[in-house]
């Protein structure tokens, strides 16, 4: 379960990225977090990651209070996550094959067991064809694609993806949508934010944000 009580972001004095945020996320919901640019929704997404600390008020990620995580003990909690945040380009100089085994060499895995998961896991979201291909000949949604193997390489219990959508036209998107949804019927929750309202359709339970609060539509978000 994650869980916000009354968390407040604030990065600098006067600049409220969240707002007093209380929710509760079961295990396995997939979720996509709405709002407006600047709502804050990746602020939410980088408070569950522990990239950023609340300012005030408690973020607890299956009983583990985040901002209680030190140094050494933060890589070990993400590695449990996985994460799909923007400006975490894929390395344009190894193929896609090797981006997606790179998580589990960093956490000592053998190559050759990195290379069977890493292939069972593009196997996973339609990319087998693309292994040995270098990232940039791949069109946008198939990177995404890749990022998700990526991410999910490590078996985590979530994952966490940052408008991972953003610049596809509405076929992509939906296929980075279901990759990801296979994830979920798995048991793993996903929690995606997203811009897009068509692809909030497709949503069992969607968080609207506004100026860094809850709203209870889309309507009334773009409204605030
Ligand atoms: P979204 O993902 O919905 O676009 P963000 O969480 O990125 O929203 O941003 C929410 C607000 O917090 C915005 O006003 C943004 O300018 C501000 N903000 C985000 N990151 C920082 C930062 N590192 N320093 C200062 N302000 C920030
Ligand atoms: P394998 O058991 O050989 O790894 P699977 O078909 O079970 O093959 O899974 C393929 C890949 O998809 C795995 O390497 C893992 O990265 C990912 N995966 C599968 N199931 C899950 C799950 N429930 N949670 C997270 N990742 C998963």
């Amino acid at each position: 379960m994650i869980e916000f009580k009354n968390v407040t972001k604030e990065y600098t004095q006067g600049v409220f990225a969240l707002r007093d945020i209380s929710l509760t996320i079961a295990d396995g919901e997939l979720i996509f977090l709405a709002g407006p640019s600047g709502a804050g929704k990746s602020s939410l997404l980088k408070l569950i990651a522990g990239v950023e600390r609340p300012s005030s008020g408690i973020v607890s990620v299956h009983g583990q209070d985040v901002s209680k995580l030190n140094a050494s003990s933060l890589p070990f909690y993400r590695r449990k996550l996985g994460l799909i945040l923007q400006g975490q380009g894929l390395l344009l100089d190894r193929s896609v094959l090797a981006n997606v085994m790179l998580p589990l060499i960093v956490a000592g895995a053998a190559s050759s067991e990195a290379e069977i998961r890493a292939r069972a896991a593009l196997e996973k979201v339609n990319l087998s064809d693309k292994a040995e291909a270098r990232p940039l000949t791949l069109s946008g949604g198939e990177q995404q694609r890749v990022a998700i193997a990526r991410a999910i390489v490590n078996r985590p219990r979530i994952i966490l993806a940052d408008e991972p959508t953003a610049f596809l036209d509405k076929d992509n998107a939906n296929k980075v949508v279901n990759a990801l949804k296979a994830f979920q019927s798995a048991g793993v929750t996903c929690i995606i934010s997203s811009h897009d309202e068509q692809l909030l359709e497709q949503a069992s339970r969607v968080i609207y944000l506004s100026k860094g609060a809850i709203s209870d539509s889309w309507t009334s978000a773009l409204a605030a």
